[in-house]
């Protein structure tokens, strides 16, 4: 089956959450559904279905999706959150994420949604900006774009920048808004803009 099948075609609200879909990943589970149908389609094709098996397999005897999928169903030693996303600091999270990267997605697109997903449902790991901004860029990520680097340097910076509210709510590429004007210019602002 295509990779892109049961995909949503256009950036369009979440019934269950009400941001657009994807936004709510992983605690929504509208978002969730949608995000992860994809593993879930292609780890329902293989012949063996065992966890275990598939994450210790070497690169390249399965899909990242499966691997993805696979690590999802099992435990840390560790620390005993999910495996390759629980605590920040463990080292066999730290490892078997690791491990994982070197199962490489097949096109951007696939890159895109798979670093979405990693760093959401890990978003102590990381800083909140870069959080925020996967979560912006999901709902779009969904239906086949693919956000550039400087794209997305550029949106985490709107975030730093106290933006994210004003970007949640564009529906369209580029998630952008137009900087204030005291960031334009600093010699004529008012005093409390
Ligand atoms: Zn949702
Ligand atoms: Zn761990």
């Amino acid at each position: 089956m295509s990779w892109r099948a049961d995909r949503p075609e256009a950036v369009k609200p979440c019934a269950t959450c009400g941001e657009l879909l994807g936004r709510g990943y992983p605690s929504c589970q509208g978002c969730a559904e949608v995000v992860d149908r994809p593993l879930r389609a292609e780890w329902a094709d293989l012949p063996d279905q065992d966890p275990i098996l598939v994450a210790d397999a070497p690169p390249g005897e399965y899909r990242w999706t499966c691997v993805d999928w696979a690590l999802r169903q099992l435990r840390c030693d560790g620390c005993g959150g999910e495996l390759a996303a629980g605590a920040p600091q463990c080292v066999g999270c730290a490892a078997a994420d690791a491990a994982r990267w070197e199962v490489p997605a097949l096109t951007s697109n696939e890159h895109a949604l798979r670093t979405a997903v990693v760093v959401l449902r890990a978003p102590s790991w990381r800083r909140e900006s870069v959080v925020s901004t996967w979560r912006l860029v999901l709902p779009f990520v969904l239906t086949g774009a693919v956000v550039p680097a400087a794209e997305l340097r550029e949106i985490r910076a709107l975030v730093l920048a106290g933006r994210y509210d004003e970007l949640a709510e564009l529906e369209a590429l580029p998630l952008t808004v137009p900087l204030l004007p005291w960031r334009r210019s600093t010699v004529d602002r008012e005093p409390d803009a």
